[in-house]
């Protein structure tokens, strides 16, 4: 089956502004393949969107890039020019009404509860047992850390995030996630051995470097979006594809776009895997993404804690992390006022209720209680803004059900998939940067 040729009226149609798509858009229309985004929402960026809250303009969480990747790191600072910033790591976990370092350090060891110290110490003496296959997060978590360190610091907090227990959450989730929490190899915490080692290390290890664009994530989209336009290449925001038709014999001939019918000679989707197969009239893998809530919120300054983000794991508490733009770039910053972005997922949205909204006196009581808010201080308005698609959800036995999904799209011939909602995969943004360079150096010797 040849699909059909790429042309000005016929383009290489991506679907999703995110930041997988906008590369691979940037590095085909540079290689001169006629290329067209089309993104559901009124502005570019997908997860790494900014949308604006008072003075400020929020990222959709903390974001900052890190990649061991040449050609990315490449790609990332050409991008950015001199608005790239070089930042270290400000990130604290709230643990029983106190703030520690994270990933804890020696400091933050010795000030734990003697308790946990203890029965963390005797974890590591008598060894961890191990089960025969890790299936679950539970069976890895378990496995490197031990049980005190698993139910105190990962159950808890994944259990709050998801809204699934540990023993019905896929082992990727943990083995993926807390090497994004860890993030360099220096500080590799992959097992309570070398973490109690680590700790205990004189004087630490040099901090990671990450780089920040200035002005906060949109600036790196807004700079993608005008390079792709300065090639020719096209985006077009709030246009949701909502159909495709395809032609004989299987391959996509055209998509539906606000009622328009669009000709493309190939299509990339990074939108949700399950809408693709429900569009091209195939069976839907049972997966699901995980919604988030975010609220930003200016609150008076106070000396401490300062940190770029938190976790916050007790079930008594409605956000699950905040952070604080401005410790990312001074340039973000609210005089004499901290600017604050609350997270909560969907199922504690649920667990509470249903209405995002009803959570905000909840929300500002939990800012004082973990004194973010001082006594008698007022919180600004609260801004709520809900982020679709945030993390693919990795229930048990998911890898099976994308792998099929992806047997069953193939009959399409000239469809691929890419991104970390495209390919249900929970990867960071250095990492759909990633495979769109790659994608770009097969598609555009075939297309050109
Ligand atoms: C809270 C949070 C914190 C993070 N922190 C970091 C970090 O510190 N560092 C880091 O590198 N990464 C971080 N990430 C991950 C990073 O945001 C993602 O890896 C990256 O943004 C994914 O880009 P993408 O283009 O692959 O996917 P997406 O951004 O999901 O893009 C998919 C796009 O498709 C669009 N779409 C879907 N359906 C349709 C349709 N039918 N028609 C048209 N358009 C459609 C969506 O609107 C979206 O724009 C974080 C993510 C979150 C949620």
């Amino acid at each position: 089956m040849r699909p059909p040729a790429t042309t000005a009226d016929r383009p290489v149609a991506i679907v999703g502004a995110g930041v997988f798509g906008l590369s691979l858009a940037c590095a085909l229309s540079e290689a001169g393949v006629p290329t067209l985004v089309l993104e559901r929402d009124e502005v570019p960026g997908g997860l790494a969107a900014g949308y604006r809250c008072g003075p400020v303009v929020h990222d959709i969480g903390p974001k900052r890039f890190h990649t061991e990747d040449a050609a990315v790191e490449r790609f990332i600072r050409t991008v950015l020019g001199e608005d790239a910033l070089g930042i270290g790591r400000e990130s604290l976990v709230h643990f029983q009404g106190r703030y520690y370092r994270w990933p804890l350090g020696p400091r933050d060891m010795a000030r734990l509860p003697p308790d946990l110290v203890v029965r963390t110490g005797l974890d590591l003496l008598t060894g961890r047992s191990r089960p025969p296959r890790i299936v679950t997060f539970e069976d890895y978590v378990l496995t490197l850390y031990g049980p005190t360190l698993y139910r105190h610091f990962f159950a808890a907090y994944s259990k709050k995030f998801l809204g699934l227990p540990p023993s019905e959450t896929d082992a990727d989730w943990a083995s993926t996630g807390l090497q994004r929490a860890i993030i360099d190899r220096r500080l590799e915490l992959d097992s309570l051995r070398q973490m109690v080692t680590s700790a205990l290390r004189p004087r630490g290890l040099p901090e990671p470097g990450f780089i920040y664009p200035r002005g906060g994530m949109e600036t790196f989209v807004r700079r993608l979006v005008q390079r792709l336009e300065g090639t020719g290449g096209r985006v077009r925001t709030g246009s949701a594809v909502t159909g495709l038709r395809r032609s004989a014999g299987g391959a996509v001939e055209a998509l539906e776009v606000d009622g328009e019918t669009v000709p493309v000679s190939l299509l990339v989707w990074s939108g949700p895997l399950p809408a693709i197969c429900r569009l091209a009239g195939i069976e839907a893998p049972a997966l699901s993404y995980l919604d988030l809530h975010l609220f930003c919120v200016d609150v008076p300054r106070v000396p401490e804690p300062t940190f770029q983000w938190c976790y916050f794991g007790s079930p008594d508490l409605v956000f699950s992390r905040i952070s604080m733009p401005d410790r990312f770039d001074p340039g973000l910053a609210v005089p004499d006022r901290t600017g604050l972005l609350l997270e909560v997922t969907q199922p504690e949205v649920e667990r509470r209720g249903g209405d995002p909204q009803s959570l905000e006196p909840s929300l500002v009581a939990d800012l004082r209680r973990v004194g973010l808010l001082g006594r008698g201080a007022r919180a600004g308005e609260m801004r709520h803004h809900r982020v679709r698609d945030a993390y693919p959800i990795y229930r048990t036995g998911y890898r099976q059900a994308v792998d099929e999904a992806r047997g069953r799209l193939s009959a399409l011939g000239n469809l691929h998939l890419g991104g970390r909602t495209g390919t249900f995969w929970y990867n960071n943004m250095d990492g759909s940067i990633a495979q769109a360079l790659e994608m770009a150096g097969s598609l555009a010797s075939r297309l050109r």
